[in-house]
């Protein structure tokens, strides 16, 4: 079974959380899950979507805005978000967005990606 954060290493951590009362179950690879047992991610009290960036880690290294290309490729993409190319993939593929590290998306998807991370795109 691969983690459900990441959809790359396998997973070996079970959390039950508790948001806007209801209860998920979530299969995660320690690296992700390590985040929501050290209590610091904060989308798991509101309920939002869970994406994996631990708010330490998104003021220390996710920019506030970035300026990007329509199309992208994801890869250039995590590049200029500080992120991993798979992490990103990753979370494309929660928004139902099928793609390679080497695929190209569009601004517009690019922006809601980046908008799910806190991060304002603007089209270079
Ligand atoms: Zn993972």
């Amino acid at each position: 079974m691969l983690c459900e954060q990441c959809n790359q290493n396998t997973s070996t951590v079970y959390i039950t959380s508790l948001a806007s009362g209801q209860r998920t179950k979530r299969q995660l690879c320690q690296t992700c899950a390590q985040p929501v047992l050290d209590g610091i991610a904060p989308n798991e009290k509101t309920g939002a979507t869970f994406l994996g960036v631990p708010a330490a880690q998104k003021a220390k290294l996710l920019p506030e805005q970035i300026s990007i290309p329509d199309p992208v490729i994801v890869r250039d993409l995590a590049a200029t978000l500080t992120l991993a190319p798979f992490q990103v993939v990753g979370t494309l593929m929660r928004m139902n967005v099928p793609v390679s590290s080497l695929d190209a998306v569009s601004f517009e998807t690019a922006s809601r990606l980046c908008a799910s991370y806190g991060v304002f795109a603007a089209q270079a």
